[in-house]
């Protein structure tokens, strides 16, 4: 249940009901809203009676929530979240576009994509210190040397950096150096990590599962919200399926119904979807029509010799024609 203050309610009044619903054993969540406050209630088994709450002073309503998630849904928050960085915003029409190689695989690598990825126009530079493999034999990242290889990049070209955590030890070492910690398709339903994640204080982006259903995806985010961290980003990047001519198959649906269903911003990796550099920009193009917040793209300098995912690694070129071409496909907001 929600239960929506009045825009005049007092601090006391707040505070009243938040006790209140301590009192019936449940979790109050108060949710700051541009006019007024709401306030969530989580934990509570079944359907609670809206006249517990609606004779308080103060409250306009309690409406019951209906979907299992909460925190991240639109009947809780109306109003679309927006993430601030230093110097921009993502989500509600601010555009954002991370690049770089799926894996930092030397100094000298990151540094070369990230100048040239800066130089397209794209403000994250994305790139895995810690890399979920298939295969045990494939290269596993740099690990700790290459955050400190991040760090670099960001000091160097004001750049900022968005890395994947796979587990509870590599996140801590992430959460220090990130400005946005990924959290890969393969841990979507990781929960221990998930909670952990929603103890940082730092923007998560949670990319979907690739058997994930939207309202499993959207369970998993609610488990990092629950834990008091209301900066995630939902990442598509593409669904198991039958076919063999891409990778995964992108779920351009799963957009406008992310929206529909929730207020945190989506963004699509259009790279681990196809799977082979032919077919990302005609994907990104689409994600972009079908109202994206953002783009996550692999580009390697040199994908012939990349130790991982050179294969749908768009050349720095093709990277930075699609940058002057991305205005013209969102005639609306840009950052
Ligand atoms: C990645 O972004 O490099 C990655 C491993 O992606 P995913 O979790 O979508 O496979
Ligand atoms: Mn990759």
């Amino acid at each position: 249940m929600l239960v929506v203050m009045d825009k005049d309610a007092t601090q006391a009044q707040i505070d009243a009901v938040v006790a209140k619903i301590e009192a019936l054993g449940f979790v109050a969540q108060p949710i700051p809203g541009g006019q007024r406050v709401a306030i969530g209630i989580l934990r509570n088994p079944g359907p609670l009676d809206p006249a517990l709450f609606v004779d308080m002073p103060g409250v306009i309503q309690a409406i019951p929530v209906s979907k299992p998630y909460k925190l991240v849904g639109r009947e809780f928050k109306r109003e679309d979240t927006i993430i601030s960085f230093p110097g921009l915003e993502l989500g509600r029409g601010r555009f954002v576009v991370m690049a770089g190689p799926c894996a930092i695989e030397s100094e000298v690598q990151a540094l070369t994509i990230a100048r040239l990825v800066k130089a397209a126009g794209a403000q994250f530079f994305r790139g895995g210190a810690f890399k979920p493999r298939t295969s045990p034999y494939s290269y596993q990242g740099m690990g700790k040397k290459g955050l400190e290889i991040l760090k670099k990049v960001r000091e160097e070209t004001g750049l900022l950096i968005i890395t994947e955590a796979v587990d509870h030890e590599s996140l801590k070492l992430v959460a220090e150096v990130a400005d946005i910690i990924q959290i890969g398709t393969r841990n979507m339903q990781n929960y221990t990590l998930l909670r952990r994640a929603g103890r940082v204080n730092k923007p998560v982006l949670l990319k979907r599962g690739m058997y994930a259903t939207l309202e499993e995806w959207l369970m998993a985010a609610e488990y990092i919200v629950s834990e008091g961290n209301s900066q995630v980003i939902l990442c598509e990047r593409g669904i198991r399926s039958f076919g063999e001519h891409a990778r995964n198959l992108l779920d351009l649906a799963i957009i406008p119904a992310v929206r529909r269903e929730s207020h945190l911003p989506v963004v699509v990796d259009p790279s681990h979807a196809a799977g082979r550099r032919d077919l990302v920009l005609p994907l990104a193009r689409a994600a972009v029509a079908a109202g994206c917040d953002g783009l996550l793209m692999e580009v390697h300098h040199e994908p012939e010799k990349a130790l991982s995912d050179g294969a749908q690694s768009l050349y720095p070129e093709q990277f930075a024609q699609f940058m002057q071409e991305l205005p013209s496909l969102r005639p609306g907001g840009w950052n």
